[in-house]
């Protein structure tokens, strides 16, 4: 049984397509990109996924389970979790605080215990750091921390609810080069030792070639094409609406949150 299975997926928003008859598989320990240009569909699929949208059709299997209709608080407990394009975590605590806080959350131990309880998870929350090479890092606020680490910690704060599924929508936006392919290479030797399932967004195809196992490639709502990254970088159609000359694709200039 694969990880996540997404079967004929459609969603459209007035008169656009935004996502219209999207399969595919995922299984654990793999790093699945997700690529297209700006619209193609990308975050609608996700958020399909996670339950912050309905599709109009098709199914999202997850261990074997439909997502479709659950609330995305529900799909979270089941063991689906999610970076945030928006920084999610509470700067005026430290950095081991918001681990702590995410464990305890994982927990279901109630948040009221906070005041009392600062070394409640602390060893947890301080080997997750460990993994995300920010142990030296844990006694600072967080809003005093460089924006790569900062994205460190919300890789973190995520493992912290020991997810099977990791969804991550353009987990680099905003960073530097370098960074984001630090960032990925972290996530992919991570995910490998815990064999998380990890679907993701980037639009630096450095990034993509350099860490997913497999790629999708999503143009208007619909696969194009799908394969190993040797594949995809090979694949005519892929040169030409995205990566060649005359391409459509344009890097970000909007918004992080849109
Ligand atoms: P991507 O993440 O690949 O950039 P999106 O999934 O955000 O693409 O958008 C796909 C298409 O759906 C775009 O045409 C976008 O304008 C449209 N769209 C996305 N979300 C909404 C929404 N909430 N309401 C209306 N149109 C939307
Ligand atoms: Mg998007």
């Amino acid at each position: 049984m694969s990880e996540l299975t997404v079967s004929r997926l459609s969603k459209s928003f007035g008169g656009v397509r935004a996502l219209n008859d999207v399969s595919f598989r995922l299984e654990p320990g793999e790093l699945l990109a997700m690529i297209g240009p700006n619209g193609a569909g990308k975050s609608t699929c996700f958020n399909c996924i996670n339950g912050q949208l309905r599709p109009d059709h098709g199914s999202v299997q997850f261990v074997g389970r439909d997502l479709v209709g659950l609330a995305p608080r529900a799909i979270w407990r089941l063991g689906v979790g999610r970076t945030f394009q928006i920084t999610a975590t509470f700067g005026s605590m430290t950095v081991a605080e918001n681990v702590q806080m995410a464990l305890i959350s994982h927990h279901r131990r109630s948040r009221a215990l906070w005041p009392l309880a600062t070394r409640l998870y602390r060893d947890e929350a301080l080997g997750l750091l460990e993994s995300v090479s920010m142990r030296d890092q844990a006694e600072r606020r967080c809003n005093v921390l460089a924006y790569g680490d900062l994205k460190r910690v919300e890789l973190a704060v995520a493992l912290a609810h020991d997810p099977r599924l990791l969804l991550m929508d353009e987990p680099t936006a905003g960073m530097a080069p370098k960074e984001r392919i630090e960032l990925m290479g972290l996530t992919a030797q991570i995910v490998g030792d815990k064999n998380i399932a990890v679907l993701f967004t980037e639009h630096d195809m450095d990034v993509v070639f350099a860490n997913a196992s497999r790629i999708i490639v999503l143009n208007r709502g619909e696969i194009v094409a799908e394969g190993t990254p040797a594949a995809v970088r090979a694949n005519p159609l892929v040169q030409e609406v995205y990566l060649g000359a005359g391409s459509t694709y344009k890097p970000e200039a909007r918004p992080a949150h849109a």
